[in-house]
């Protein structure tokens, strides 16, 4: 065996993004053991910086030892009991894997379906809340990365608090790309991950629970069905009430990571971060019009972060991107699922999401969209 050089590649799909240069910095220095006392200094700050993030008071605040699906299921093996139902809003990828989260939980799924490419209505979720008095918990995606749609999550979580439910929001890829405002908006259980707007390296994921939520799992009258996710025995180690105790070895350098994106987050600002965000989307969208080019998402629902792009008739849509990736080092996304042939999807998330990259994707795209004509 030899040593592994990757090329530096430019990500711009629906993630991992782009790592800066200093998170890889920042994950190369000494490792310390997972309970030193240096090292729960930093622990305390990413809790601390989460919570900055999420824009909540919540002190159970932390990130999960593994990538996004991890915090997924956290957050549903931890608050779904058997036959507890809840309403999952699906209208992409990641809906139809709470499903399946609430399915292993033992608990029953009610669906409420909406077609790909498209938001939620919030009257076909209101009245599914009042055909199902009986719901416990309104799950849904705030940003579905296989769309490019973002949901109305502040509408959401009021209708759900309406009819007495919890919520369990996935911010995988919203979290610092656009405004998540837990406490504000009620949502009562929220995850997301390292490798997308956080533009850390994939392999976390922050989460977030009320005290709502808190009182649900406390009032449990079954284990949680997962040792490794059980929020009452991580917080073991993650709360250092009465001293932390080894749960699971922390991925010590990985955190040093998640916490450089946090510090350089907070340089930079959420604000300005959003702003960027918008910036580069403005800057992309613009320039595919240009080319004739055109979105497939409606713009006033459209993530800034994740851009799904018609593919126009007549292309070789797998070979423009492997055209992409080998002649011009630039990752974007296919379509999955119903919309497999349709789009590409082209994320501008974190340290993607900047003037010089969106110029560099747009003329990569033109280029290999060409080289497709001539051949
Ligand atoms: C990426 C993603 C996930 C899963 O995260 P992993 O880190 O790949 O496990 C979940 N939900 C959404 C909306 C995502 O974009």
């Amino acid at each position: 065996m030899k040593s592994f050089y990757p090329d530096q590649r430019l990500l711009m799909g629906p993630g991992p993004s782009d790592v800066h240069p200093r998170i890889r910095e920042a994950m190369a220095r000494p490792t310390l053991g997972h309970l030193d006392p240096d090292f729960q200094v930093l622990m305390e700050e990413i809790k601390g910086g989460l919570k900055a993030l999420f824009q909540t008071a919540n002190r159970m605040t932390y990130p999960v030892s593994a990538p996004g699906s991890a915090g997924m299921e956290t957050c549903f093996v931890n608050l779904v009991e058997e036959g507890d139902k809840v309403i999952v809003v699906k209208n992409g990828v990641f809906g139809e894997r709470m499903r399946q989260n609430v399915l292993r939980a033992g608990g029953e799924p009610v669906m409420v379906e909406f077609e790909w490419g498209t938001a939620p209505d919030l009257n076909v979720v209101d009245d599914a809340l009042k055909a199902n008095p009986d719901v416990k918990i309104l799950a849904f995606v705030h940003a579905e990365t296989s769309t490019g749609v973002r949901a109305d999550a502040e509408g959401l979580c009021a209708l759900a608090r309406q009819h007495d439910c919890l919520t369990i929001v996935d911010a995988v890829t919203s979290l610092a790309g656009i405004p998540v405002k837990v406490d504000e908006w009620g949502i009562d259980a929220i995850y997301s991950g390292s490798q997308k707007c956080l533009s850390c390296t994939p392999g976390l994921s922050p989460v977030s629970f009320s005290e709502a939520a808190l009182e649900k799992i406390r009032s449990r009258k079954s284990m949680v069905r997962s040792w490794f996710l059980d929020l009452t025995l991580v917080m073991d180690y993650w709360e250092s009430e009465g001293g932390r105790s080894y749960h699971h070895t922390a991925p010590v350098n990985a955190l040093y990571g998640l916490h450089e994106s946090l510090v350089m987050l907070f340089e930079e600002g959420l604000e300005a971060a959003f702003e960027r965000h918008r910036m580069a989307h403005d800057m992309l969208v613009a320039g595919l019009a240009d080319m004739g080019l055109e979105m497939f998402v409606e713009e006033s629902v459209r993530l800034p972060q994740l851009n799904a792009v018609a593919i126009p008739s007549g292309v070789d849509e797998a070979a423009v991107r492997s055209r992409m990736l080998n002649d011009h080092g630039i990752e974007i996304g296919a379509g999955l699922g119903p919309l497999a042939g349709k789009i590409w999807r082209i994320g501008l998330m974190g340290n993607s999401a900047r003037p010089a990259s969106v110029e560099r994707c747009l003329k990569g795209l033109s280029a290999s969209l060409a080289a497709g004509h001539n051949s």
